[in-house]
């Protein structure tokens, strides 16, 4: 390429596009530098110095993350003075760590584990100068130990960078230097909406989501109780990944199949209610369209999304959907219509939800998401308040628990999910990436218009990582133009362009998380692009191979509407799928 340039690694030769840094001209040269703070598409503060290089001619070794590389420049990677500055950095970190690698969440998933055991580093020859920190334990979603914390400024990055919440920053100086909310609260009682990425960039345990596995086997040891599980779209694509299979291995015969041996009653899944998310969403947007309803309409399923709206923009509150995201309509239809068709008492049933999200914990604790028990106690039935999703556990927490399990999962046989509320469309699949709600929704809406399909079903425009993306539907001449946003910062340029009512859309969709729910908070850690279009392709490929790609052609849903809630926007509708939003103070 005619801008590349050509410097040398390890005195080999290296061509990389000019404006690379070491960093990259390294790993173009096959040679793996460690880092513990830089991360893609995210600005490095190069604070942890673990990725120093030496330069031929320089005094002091450099950066390699934040360092240019020019014409000609000649680089060692690991001359014994790198590897000494290595080691030696390693050393200083862990002087302040615990030694609690056996019983921490991330022991065999640590970044700074793995550059401890890859420096060689076997003694601790440095005293601990920082005084040990209280843990943040009292969130329903993201669990702090500042102790376990290198400073690394990777997850104070990400909230303000990717999210746009700055929610944590560095505080205090020198050995008192931390990373703490506003006044350094309780991250709980900061504007944190929980979305979990900074669990995904932290390279150790010092932020994780909370773990929940104990709690759900001991549910599942209780001969009492009616355990019934429901999974995510995007779990199909990122389980596999979780368990050592390559990134996009769709596993989804094989996830049901460990679901059943680790003992759930009932295997169910959330694409059931993606498709009748679909319906009621759509047909709100229509009654919206047809009645002067508020638009632009923005989709309500991405928890992380509602608590960023309800925190920063509650004027636009009612721009939001009131359907419930997929998980909290699976809860309520469980313990409601499930529960009633089984013969079964719901105050025994369990509903345990497989997410790739961590604020997903925090949506399932919403104190108005007791919509089963309400409707039960509507027709006499006498029970302690329950709530309807009693347990959302990441893709990485039924890892764990598979693998607690000794369950062999490559060497599962694929097997079905149980009827009703296991029966799904590829549109419901599609909900695990970036613009899926929205191709879902058209694929049904252009078709209840128009009584045509959409035209070539697959909707192009609104696929893809890029950050916000739009389109325009042609409904019977009636022109409808359409958006999507990943990540919150983007979310909030189009929360910007409605307030200043400018917005040119009729229908919105955000997902909080880059790429959508396959890069959700909760999914295997890792910040890499390329994992998360691996992951992806794995979704659309679910899509293509299912029999039925349309919400609308859902055989269960259509029975559920037939024997249960009448028709889209009904009275039952109304009581258990769909909610209220409200300003959130902190
Ligand atoms: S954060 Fe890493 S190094 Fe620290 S205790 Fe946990 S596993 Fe061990
Ligand atoms: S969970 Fe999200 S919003 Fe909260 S601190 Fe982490 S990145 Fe920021
Ligand atoms: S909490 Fe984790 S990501 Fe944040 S600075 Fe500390 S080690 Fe880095």
């Amino acid at each position: 390429m005619p801008n590349d340039i050509e410097l040398f690694i390890d005195n080999r030769p290296v061509r990389v596009p000019a404006g690379s840094t070491i960093l990259q001209a390294c790993k173009a040269a096959g040679v793996d530098i460690p880092t513990l703070c830089h991360m893609e598409k995210v600005s490095s503060n190069a604070s942890c110095g673990i990725c120093v290089v030496e330069l031929e001619g320089a005094k002091s070794l450099v950066r390699s993350c934040v360092q240019a590389a020019s014409p000609g420049l000649k680089v060692q990677s690991a001359s014994p003075r790198v590897m000494e500055a290595r080691r030696t950095v390693t050393e200083l970190l862990l002087a302040n760590h615990p030694d609690d690698c056996l019983s921490c969440l991330r022991n065999n998933s640590c970044e700074l584990q793995a550059i401890a055991e890859r420096m060689g580093v076997r003694k601790k020859p440095f005293p601990r100068t920082r005084k040990p920190a209280k843990p943040d334990t009292i969130g329903l979603a993201i669990m702090r130990d500042n102790d376990k914390c290198i400073l690394c400024g990777r997850c104070v990055a990400v909230c303000r960078e990717t999210q746009g919440v700055s929610a944590i920053d560095f505080a205090g100086r020198g050995v008192r230097s931390h990373i703490a909310p506003f006044m350094d609260k309780a991250l709980s009682q900061s504007v944190c909406v929980s979305c979990g990425l900074c669990t995904l960039v932290c390279p150790t345990g010092a932020l994780t989501e909370r773990d929940e596995c104990d709690e759900v086997f001991a549910e599942l040891y209780d001969p009492k109780k009616v355990v019934v599980v429901q999974t995510a779209p995007a779990i199909r694509a990122s389980l596999g990944e979780a368990l050592g299979l390559e990134p996009g291995s769709l596993v989804t015969g094989k996830m049901a199949s460990a679901l059943r041996r680790l003992g759930f009653d009932k295997v169910f899944d959330t694409q059931f209610t993606a498709d009748l998310t679909i319906m009621e969403e759509g047909s709100e947007l229509l009654h919206r369209l047809g009645n002067g309803g508020t638009l632009p309409m923005i989709t309500s399923c991405s928890p992380g999304w509602i608590n960023f709206i309800e925190t920063f923009y509650p004027s636009l509150l009612p721009h939001l959907s009131s359907c419930k995201s997929p998980q909290q309509m699976f809860g309520a239809l469980a313990k409601s219509y499930w529960a009633e068709k089984a013969g079964v008492d719901p105050a025994s049933v369990v509903v345990v939800s497989i997410m790739p999200c961590t604020a997903k914990k925090h949506e399932a604790k919403r104190p108005e998401m007791r919509d089963a028990w309400l409707w039960w106690k509507e027709k006499g039935a006498e029970s302690e308040p329950y709530f309807d999703v009693d347990y959302a556990l990441t893709t990485r927490e039924l890892a764990r628990m598979i693998r607690r399990a000794g369950i062999d999962f490559a060497g599962l046989p694929e097997e079905d999910f149980d009827d009703p509320l296991g029966r799904s469309t590829g549109a419901a699949t599609i909900f695990g990436a970036t613009g899926g709600v929205m191709e879902a929704a058209a694929r049904t809406a252009y078709e209840l218009v128009t009584g045509k399909a959409l035209p070539g079903i697959e909707l192009e425009a609104v696929r893809g990582f890029d950050g916000i993306r739009d389109a325009e539907l042609d409904m019977n001449g009636t022109k409808l133009k359409v958006a999507v946003a990943h990540t919150l910062k983007n979310a909030r340029a189009l929360l910007d362009g409605i307030a200043a009512g400018t917005s040119p859309y009729a229908f919105i969709e955000v997902m909080s998380c880059p790429g959508g729910c396959l890069g959700g908070g909760g999914q295997p850690v890792s910040t890499d692009w390329k994992k998360r279009e691996a992951r992806r392709q794995a979704i659309y490929r679910e899509d293509r191979s299912l029999p039925e790609r349309k919400s609308h052609d859902n055989p269960s849903v259509q029975v559920l509407y037939k024997e249960f809630l009448g028709k889209p926007l009904g009275h039952l509708s109304h009581e258990l799928l769909h909610t209220e939003y409200k300003q959130r103070s902190v």
